[in-house]
């Protein structure tokens, strides 16, 4: 399990500030979530303003 980043990211970067893990980077397209490093603690859930992030 990891969350996970859909297409709908601004990339705006609030949900790599708040994870605990720094395991959220900006990708190609989009911010992506390094799900082997993820412990779904759920802060970028909370953080992201257009809900873009879920558990998977
Ligand atoms: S759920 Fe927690 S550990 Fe996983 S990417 Fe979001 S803030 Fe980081
Ligand atoms: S907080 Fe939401 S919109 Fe902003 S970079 Fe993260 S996933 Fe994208």
């Amino acid at each position: 399990m990891a969350h996970f980043i859909s297409d709908d990211c601004l990339s705006c970067g609030a949900c790599a500030e708040t994870c605990p893990l720094s395991c959220i980077s900006e990708g190609d397209t989009k911010y992506v979530v390094d799900a082997d490093a993820c412990i779904d603690c759920g802060a970028c859930e909370e953080a992201c303003p257009v809900g873009a992030i879920t558990a998977e």
